[in-house]
């Protein structure tokens, strides 16, 4: 079956109502959510540095699994995949966060089913429960390249989209076969969800009016996309672009146009 587009979510901010990096720290240590605000050294590394010092003072993994479940989630965005998923859509997640914080918040909810594919860094729990975290592209690995300059140090979400498209014409996701598209059908009608400066990349990958680009209110896409001294920032965008601040508003607008 051919599906009826793609719909990409950016996972902190957009997807869920929180940053699950931070948020999970927080959690966890005031002493290391100072050292969040205070250390020079990249995200993801930094992630993983704080998780080691956890454990080494003798932090559980059980309390980051909790952690994972007090995530805010709007019951309207929950709805929002629903829709999509049953209107033949394939939803996918291109995130900076990490596997295990998704995956865990994506099951507490009961809609991780519903996401053919989840791209993030890779994340796993050792055999003494401690939780490793480590970069999409690796420090020694071959760099993205992408021009935008936007994009973080291991994550471009736009080639990432490229690959989702690709992968979508060979009928696979990762080792998910889903559903193949015709390569004589007319292009795949995509949506995408997010709200940082590192969502602007993907968002050049939606060729269409039909296309729709919903960048969350009050938060650095939205400022990125409005710079008065860049107007050619925004006209780079050929899709529809949908301002939102709460889930509700691209529930109404999913079920008015899908
Ligand atoms: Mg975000
Ligand atoms: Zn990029």
């Amino acid at each position: 079956m051919v599906p009826a587009g793609l719909a990409c979510f950016d996972f902190d901010w957009s997807l869920i109502d929180t940053d699950s990096d931070r948020f999970v720290i927080e959690y966890l240590s005031p002493v290391l959510r100072h050292k969040l605000d205070t250390s020079p050294m990249q995200w993801t590394d930094l992630q993983n540095e704080c998780l080691k010092e956890y454990h080494d003072q003798g932090g559980s993994g059980q309390k980051i699994r909790e952690s994972l479940t007090k995530i805010p989630l709007d019951s309207k965005m929950i709805q929002a995949c629903q829709l999509l998923h049953s209107k033949g859509w394939v939803l996918a997640i291109i995130s900076d966060a990490n596997q295990v914080y998704i995956e865990g918040i994506l099951e507490h909810y009961g809609i991780k089913n519903l996401f053919s594919a989840i791209i993030t860094n890779p994340a796993f729990w050792d055999v003494q429960d401690r939780l490793h975290i480590q970069r999409l592209i690796p420090a020694d690995g071959t760099p993205h390249g992408c021009p935008t300059g936007v994009c973080s140090l291991n994550i471009c979400k736009g080639q990432e989209v490229d690959k989702l498209l690709l992968n979508l014409n060979s009928g696979t996701t990762g080792s998910t076969v889903i559903a193949s598209l015709d390569k004589a059908a007319a292009p795949l009608r995509m949506l995408y969800v997010g709200d940082g400066r590192n969502d602007y990349c993907p968002a050049l990958r939606m060729n269409s009016s039909e296309d729709i680009y919903f960048v969350r209110k009050g938060r650095s896409l939205e400022k990125y996309l409005n710079k008065a001294e860049s107007p050619e920032i925004q006209k780079a965008i050929l899709s529809r672009i949908v301002y939102w601040d709460r889930a509700g508003e691209i529930l109404s607008e999913l079920q008015s146009t899908l």
